[in-house]
């Protein structure tokens, strides 16, 4: 059980470790600015232990498990998780300051992942392959684990991102170290004992824990094989070329500026609520928020006016609150990011329709809290059109043609996903293939650990779930046999 006031260490092999050096840094409660929890700041040398631990356990016991063993292994960590939802949950909503309630069905999305990944821990297998010399030559394909996996990842959805990559990792017999992001590394300490407490062997789930040095250690390793990261398109590009030394594989998920296209004949009430959901749900500190509404003119006024409502009665405030819709932003850095880009958005002419401020009343003054924005009259090449603000900042552009509505929604380097609201079934179809996106959701809003999502264009490459996503975990490795 983590003790969220003390020391934490870090989890390398069957051991909680300090780093080399004994340095340590604060994880701070976005809520109110006090320290959550002190952990080591991985050194070059504590990365390469960690590598080291991983790769013994791939070429060892490991290496000799079924694919039965493996799906028992992952079915009893789902079952654990569930038992330890609430700690789970609350490590989360402390350290980045996700509403509780929010936090709950994360811990079970994560568990139904690795159920979803238990499931196809049977279905991995190879081919044969008729060649041209039948009577002299056999031919068959054999599937491997990928090897020593790196994963590095955000902070915005912290047991999630962890469980996504840990998945596949186990279900194809992969080992894995994992470095969550400096501002929420609690829940994924948590799951690596619980991953032991499953029957997991040591060595296989290693988490370290620190930021960028870490980080770029693990992503430069040359006994790393593959490096399955999501964040920002920066340190995806610095992922790039580190990784370039042993020209590992990856997987990069980096980030969106998700279209959300409104059409005069949609469901006006529901998509209303959607639009909310979907930029002020995590603070806007999701990768798939949909920052940019993109109405049709014709309905502008009235749509605004139902979201400006909605938006309206949500409730700001301590995260661990049941009936807090809306938390603070993660961090000091984050809160002072979201605020310029208001500050922008005000300077590059947008008006603002509502929000865009701290909040400083009374409990929330220690905090990081932005009331939900909203910024109407938004053209395509403003700042708040083009960039991730990763914050609870919609911006709202008019279209009148379905030209001009493909047109602003691909105008960005970003492709991850979008959202089309119609009732004509031609135009839902016209919509989902002309937009350049990874996914689309038509009149709806999904997510399910058998359905694969990943980017286009500068949000990256690659699948996360879905048998897609385990093919990115997998060798093929090719078998001649003269008979
Ligand atoms: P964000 O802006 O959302 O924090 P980042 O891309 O900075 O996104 O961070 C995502 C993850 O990448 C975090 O775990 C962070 O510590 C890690 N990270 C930051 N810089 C590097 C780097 N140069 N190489 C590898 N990982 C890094």
């Amino acid at each position: 059980m983590i003790n969220e006031t003390l020391h934490v260490g870090m989890r390398i092999g069957n051991d909680e470790r300090d780093s080399s050096d004994g340095f340590r840094f604060q994880s701070i409660n976005p809520s109110d600015g006090t320290v959550v929890a002190t952990l080591p700041e991985s050194t070059e040398s504590d990365v390469d232990l960690a590598v080291s631990t991983a790769r013994a356990a791939l070429d060892g016991e490991w290496s000799r498990t079924g694919p039965a063993d493996r799906q028992r292994m992952l079915l009893n960590l789902a079952d654990l998780i569930r038992a330890n939802r609430d700690e789970l949950a609350r490590l989360d909503s402390l350290e980045m300051g996700m509403p509780i309630t929010r936090s709950r069905n994360s811990v079970d999305s994560a568990a139904a992942h690795l159920e979803w990944y238990a499931a196809m821990t049977r279905t991995i297998s190879g081919r044969t392959i008729e060649n041209n010399r039948p009577t002299e030559r056999f031919s068959y394909t054999l599937r491997e684990p990928v090897g020593v996996v790196g994963a590095i990842t955000p902070w915005n959805v912290p047991l999630t991102m962890m469980a996504w990559k840990l998945g596949p990792v186990i279900a194809t017999g992969s080992v894995l170290v994992h470095k969550p992001a400096e501002y929420s590394s609690l829940s994924s300490l948590r799951v690596s004992e619980l991953c032991l407490e499953a029957g997991i062997p040591a060595g296989v789930v290693n988490v370290i824990t620190g930021g960028r040095v870490a980080g770029a250690a693990l992503a430069e390793h040359l006994d790393v094989d593959k490096v399955a990261f999501t964040g920002s398109v920066k340190t995806g590009q610095a992922i790039i070329r580190a990784s370039a030394g042993n020209i590992k594989r990856l997987t990069l998920e980096l980030g969106g500026k998700s279209p959300n296209v409104v059409f005069a004949d949609a469901n006006l009430e529901a998509a209303a609520l959607a639009a909310v959901q979907s930029i002020f749900g995590n603070s806007g500190q999701i990768c798939t928020a949909g920052s940019r509404l993109l109405v049709e003119r014709s309905i502008q006024d009235e749509f605004v006016e139902r979201i400006r409502e909605i938006t309206s009665s949500l409730v700001v405030g301590d995260p661990l609150n049941q009936s807090t819709d809306m938390g603070p932003v993660a961090s000091q850095s984050q809160l002072e990011r979201v605020l310029s880009y208001i500050h922008t958005g005000g300077e590059q002419g947008a008006t603002l329709i509502s929000g865009g401020e701290q909040l400083t009343d009374g409990d929330l003054r220690e905090g990081c809290f932005v009331t939900p924005t909203i910024f109407g009259n938004v053209s395509n090449e403003m700042a708040i059109a083009q960039e991730e603000i990763f914050g609870p900042v919609l911006s709202v552009t008019p279209f009148d043609t379905i030209d001009e509505a493909v047109q602003s929604a691909n105008s960005t380097q970003y492709g991850l996903s979008g959202y089309v609201w119609t009732e004509k079934l031609r135009t839902a179809h016209e919509m989902t293939q002309r937009l350049k996106l990874g996914t689309v959701h038509v009149n709806s809003s999904n997510i399910d650990p058998a359905v694969p999502i990943g980017g286009r264009k500068m949000s990256g490459y690659g699948k996360e779930l879905g048998s897609e996503q385990l093919e990115e975990y997998l060798e093929t490795k090719t078998v001649w046999i003269a008979q």
